[in-house]
């Protein structure tokens, strides 16, 4: 029991100086002494255990670079050095990444999905496809695989999503991934937490609580409540698209009526047009994707400024009710939802200065998502590493969110 704990200590403070490396480039030994509050022998000490691992290098002194302003003994990230696999499932296509652990997508795979239920024989295809004969295993520090889904831990099951699969029978898709990947620390992570936890990170989100709502095929959130992801990467705790804005509305497939997803999903968008009289030639679509809408009422057209319009009010309702429950000081619209545009984002802000509880959305902030679609593949990448990755020991350990 007492080797566990040391380990456990080790591992954290491993952890922390690699986080405070990561986030100041250059950082001294003394530096993280000070900001770690651990002593200097033994930041020394995992210091140079890092640089033996080829974690991080020591930049080292120079008359040349202190001239210029650069910290002695600088300790920097070491790229290239070790990696997470990370494969995303959709409905129509697998993704499969190799992830440096400094965020740099280094080679990549994809296939389609043509039959149902095939989802972790392609993964295991698209990974050996990925590290070629030339690339040592022992660089993996791990494999994610990414699911549009909710995951449920203690029915080691996944539900509520789009994936392609038989309709008749639930498969073990767990207890399968586990088998296939078993030489490997493992994790099953939803979609949405990834992008949102790569937003966190890597545009340095200065609250601890904060919303990411992720417009793709549905609309899922994620909240960090105290710096932390309610339900971990689970998805399992919120089901954000399907809050109800009309309980006389529309009949969802979740059986409730009038949810979110379904009054302000793209695939409602012609509808609504044609509802508000829109004759422009975008009805000629095949499908109307939000970058659509918000060009069309960019331009002028007043059928798409009323539709997108209403929809930010929609928006802001299911928002406004949110806010009450968990306050948050930011609200993050990633995936799809950046192509809504400014007149949406402003009609949101615009009406949520009237509604809902003042004292919590008068402090408010809303922005569009800063990262582009590819974020939660680095997103998963670092969540695996910063939650799961384990310096002390190796393990073959399979984590669910
Ligand atoms: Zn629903």
């Amino acid at each position: 029991m007492k080797l566990v704990n040391q380990q456990l200590i080790k591992n954290n403070n491993l952890k922390t100086l690699y986080h405070y490396i990561h986030q100041d480039p250059g950082i001294s030994r003394a530096q993280l002494a000070k900001i770690s509050g651990l002593s200097k022998t033994t930041v020394s000490s995992l210091v140079d255990e890092m640089i033996e691992r080829k974690f991080i290098q020591d930049t080292g002194t120079s008359e040349e670079f202190s001239a210029v302003g650069r910290k002695p003994n600088g300790l920097q990230l070491l790229h290239g050095q070790h990696y997470i696999v990370v494969i995303a499932w959709t409905k129509k296509e697998i993704h499969a990444k190799l992830v440096d652990i400094c965020g740099m997508i280094v080679r990549d795979a994809g296939c389609a999905v043509k039959e149902p239920d095939t989802y972790v024989e392609l993964s295991q295809k698209l990974f050996q496809e990925l590290l070629s004969s030339d690339f040592p295993e022992t660089k993996i520090l791990g494999i994610c695989v990414v699911v549009p889904a909710m995951i449920d831990a203690t029915r080691q099951e996944i539900f509520a999503t789009t994936l392609y699969l038989s309709p008749d029978k639930q498969q073990p898709f767990l207890e399968n991934l586990k088998i296939a990947f078993s030489d490997y620390p493992l994790a099953i992570l939803n979609d949405t937490a990834c992008a949102a936890y790569a937003e966190k990170v890597y545009t340095k989100i200065p609250y601890p609580d904060f919303a990411y709502i992720n417009f793709q095929h549905g609309i899922g959130a994620a909240l960090f409540i105290q710096d932390r992801l309610l339900g971990q990467a689970t998805a399992s705790y919120t089901q954000f698209g399907h809050y109800s804005i009309d309980p006389e509305g529309k009949q969802c497939s979740c059986g409730n009526k009038g949810c979110l997803e379904l009054m302000i999903g793209e695939n409602a968008i012609r509808e609504r047009l044609l509802a508000a009289g829109c004759c422009s030639p975008i009805l000629q679509n095949e499908k109307i994707t939000y970058g659509d809408l918000s060009s069309c009422a960019l331009y002028g057209d007043p059928a798409a400024q009323k539709v997108l319009k209403e929809m930010a009010k929609d928006f802001s309702l299911a928002l406004s009710n949110l806010v009450c429950i968990v306050h948050p000081k930011l609200i993050i619209l990633g995936g799809k939802g950046k192509e809504l545009g400014p007149l949406f984002l402003d009609t949101v802000t615009e009406v949520l200065k009237h509604t809902g509880f003042r004292q919590m959305l008068d402090s408010l902030q809303i922005r569009y998502s800063f990262l582009d679609s590819t974020a939660y593949f680095i997103g998963a990448m670092k969540y695996f590493f910063d939650i799961h990755y384990d310096f002390t020991q190796e393990t073959n350990h399979f984590f669910i969110g």
